[in-house]
């Protein structure tokens, strides 16, 4: 008797091996998870589009009309571009979304100018645009130039705005670094970076986790202090496309300039090459 339920048990351990190498023998059984990895789709270059402040009437270095910028949405929709949130982009480069559907482009907005409310806002809500603004929130409701925290507040609850660190003050990270000793700029800018993010949060009720970078400084100890911060993503000046194989806490964007209109702002679109670096 215990040597028949040996003798089962084994032709049972061994039916049980055979199943396993006839699955692994099946073609596909053994591919590996990189060649799963290269199957899947991956996101084609999109342009990340960077503004600064907008006028009625009149352009400065970082300031577009808003008469120039519904004259950039109308070449967008006559072109097929859907405008997207930055979001679903640093998502599908980070490989946690899939891929956006090209043509698309996202709109981001630096510094907090008092414009982005009285002259942007009203255009993007009768639009239906949505945009990322990166915000340095020492100024909110102290600068002059600056939006407020209720402005803030009003825009992001349209649904249509988010939210995003741009460092708490503003500094030019090359400065600090010359005037510092190493452990007091490393202090600096985990300061920058933290109270920035904390700030934004709490004022807000908002998760924080991009970063543009002031000036579009950025060096491999930036982008390290940055993730050990807590963000996921951070962005430069560079005038070129996003693509997958970018550095992300050195994602390109393409500053827009006023004189960006028709076939300029298009030739800006498709820019794959690395453009000058624009501060
Ligand atoms: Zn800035």
């Amino acid at each position: 008797m215990m040597s028949h339920m040996t003798r089962l048990a084994g032709l049972l351990v061994f039916v049980i091996l055979f199943v396993a190498l006839c699955i692994m023998a099946l073609p596909g059984g053994g591919a590996t998870l990189a060649q799963e990895a290269a199957k899947a789709p991956t996101q084609a270059p999109i342009p990340i589009l960077a503004y600064h402040r907008f006028d009625p009437t009149t352009p400065g270095p970082t300031t577009v009309t808003t008469r120039v910028f519904e004259q950039q949405l109308q070449w967008l929709a006559a072109h097929h571009y859907k405008i997207v949130p930055l979001r679903a982009v640093v998502d599908s480069l980070r490989g946690t979304a899939p891929p956006v559907a090209t043509p698309a482009v996202v709109i981001t907005i630096d510094d907090g100018h008092r414009s982005v409310y009285t002259e942007l806002f009203p255009i993007i809500r009768r639009e239906r645009v949505p945009v990322t603004l990166f915000i340095y929130p020492s100024a909110i409701s102290h600068a002059t130039y600056a939006l407020t925290w209720d402005q803030l507040k009003e825009m992001l609850a349209s649904g249509l705005v988010a939210v995003q660190s741009h460092t708490y003050w503003h500094p030019d990270f090359r400065k600090e670094r010359a005037r510092r000793t190493p452990a007091d700029y490393q202090a600096f800018v985990d300061l920058q970076l933290t109270r920035s993010k904390s700030v934004l949060e709490s004022r807000l009720g908002i998760k924080v986790d991009m970063l543009a970078w002031p000036f579009g400084i950025i060096d491999h100890e930036l982008e390290a202090a940055a993730a050990h911060a807590g963000y996921v993503a951070a962005f430069a000046y560079e005038g070129r496309l996003a693509t997958p194989d970018a550095d992300l806490f050195a994602l390109p964007r393409i500053p827009v300039s006023n004189a960006a209109r028709g076939a300029s702002f298009g030739a800006l679109l498709s820019q794959v090459s690395s453009g000058k670096p624009n501060p």
